[in-house]
């Protein structure tokens, strides 16, 4: 079974907390995209913890986690990382970690571009892209420019070293022209040095062990990091993030291109949330932002960030369902609209007075002004359900409106953060 866990809208969907769940029926979880932006939170038996690089599955024993050439790993991040979980009592090791040989390395240098950048545009702009500030997009520019560095190469690192110097000439000039100090070729082997043999151990051709399992009859799970929303080339550019958040990608990421998904599960919230910038059509502003933020819990995993809200999007939704081409859903934090008597979803945009259902490209997006529907809420609390006849009428008439709207089954929910808060349906 190969399956993929991709987020239906803007991210932060709750798809580490449905990863850690999941898992359970499966052998391998492999993140194939993104890098320390993540912030997924999951809480279980063992504690609350927050992942950035680390896939989900790391919390399941006897789970194999992979992370994919489709990766960007900040390597200094990464050691934290994993002693971070060590110290809350996870145990790591090449028997449950493998990093691919071809997952490109965060260099310091691109964290600094990020951060010059973002400062940069702000001053100039006044619009920042409401970047995570750790080097993601610089690093998959200089992928696509072919000037960084893979995992692999800490194996043997005579080679890298030899290039490195012209790569730190090439870097430099970027980093003078903001007016900032030359970084040295000295710091970036010890960058190497210090976190990189650190991880050597770990470093393996994950597209041939993935293959090797896929034959041995291997469950496989691939977790994406983003939503449909965020993605490169269909989510809200430029205010994505620079990876392919997409299900179709799992298996170029993960390192696999020659297997096919049987599933794609999308997680979807049950209301809205869009940390950073960006069109969000939807978007609630003043108290009733302020309530919604508040009952969601919606701050940045990553960066502590406040959230911004609004409720469920059909438009967005659906779109995101059709890049995903999820199979099933789980809804997540139904919980939060406990509070409701009565709450809303958007069901259509409104441009020059014309109804809009299709999720429009994003300069126009940013022309649209939602519809808002109301709809009855349960106002009692879901956090003991754990089958469908615990749940309210109302709240069963919700996900029914969800699925007739957005044409796509919903077979989780999920009603709190711990790992047996949900039903299936
Ligand atoms: P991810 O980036 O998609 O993994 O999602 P995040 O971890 O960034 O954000 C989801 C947040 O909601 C986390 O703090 C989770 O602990 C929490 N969460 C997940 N599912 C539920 C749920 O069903 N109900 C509630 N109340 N919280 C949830
Ligand atoms: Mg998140």
């Amino acid at each position: 079974m190969l399956t993929s866990i991709c987020g239906i809208n803007w991210g932060d969907e709750g798809k580490g907390r449905m990863v850690d769940l999941l898992s359970s029926d499966y052998d391998i979880v492999c993140r194939y995209q993104g890098g320390n932006n993540a912030g997924h939170t999951v809480i279980n038996d063992k504690g609350k913890f927050v992942l950035n690089l680390l896939p989900s599955g790391i919390l399941r024993e006897g789970v194999v986690n992979v992370m994919g050439p489709g990766m960007v790993i900040d390597i200094k991040h990464l050691c934290g990382e994993i002693e971070r979980l060590r110290e809350g009592g996870i145990k790591i090791s090449p028997e449950n970690l493998k990093i691919s040989d071809k997952a490109v390395i965060t260099m310091p240098y691109n964290v600094l571009q990020d951060i010059m950048e973002e400062d940069r545009l702000t001053k100039a702009t006044g619009k920042p892209y409401g970047s995570t500030r750790r080097g993601i997009a610089p690093v998959y520019a200089d992928k696509y420019m072919k000037k960084v560095f893979r995992m692999g190469e800490l194996l043997n690192t005579q080679l890298m070293y030899k290039r490195l110097p012209d790569i730190v000439a090439w870097k430099n000039m970027t980093i003078k022209a903001y007016g900032f100090d030359p970084v040295s070729v000295d710091e970036m082997i010890e960058y190497f040095e210090t976190y990189g043999k650190q991880l050597a151990p770990y470093i393996v051709d994950t597209g041939l062990y993935l293959n090797e399992a896929n034959k041995q009859g291997k469950n496989i799970m691939f977790e994406a990091q983003l939503g449909a929303l965020r993605d490169i080339d269909f989510g809200i550019v430029p205010y994505t993030s620079s990876s392919s958040t997409i299900a179709a990608y799992a298996p170029i990421g993960a390192g696999v291109p020659n297997l096919k998904l049987n599933n794609s599960i999308g997680i979807m919230k049950a209301y809205s949330s869009c940390v950073g910038e960006g069109p969000f059509t939807c978007e609630y502003f003043g108290d009733k932002a302020e309530k919604l933020r508040e009952l969601g819990g919606e701050y940045g995993a990553a960066t502590g960030r406040p959230r911004r809200v609004g409720p469920f999007d059909v438009v967005a939704s659906r779109y995101g369902i059709r890049c995903q081409g999820a199979d099933e859903i789980a809804l997540t934090k139904l919980d939060v609209l406990d509070d409701y008597e009565e709450f809303e979803i958007c069901t259509h945009y409104e441009l020059d007075g014309k109804i809009i259902d299709e999720f429009p490209f994003t300069d126009v997006l940013d022309m649209c002004k939602p519809v808002f529907e109301k709809v009855k809420g349960w106002h009692c609390s879901l956090a003991k359900c754990r089958k469908k006849e615990d749940l309210p009428k109302e709240a069963l008439d919700y996900i029914h409106l969800l699925e007739k709207l957005c044409d796509c089954k919903i077979k989780y929910v999920s009603v709190g953060a711990e790992r047996d808060a949900y039903i299936v349906l």
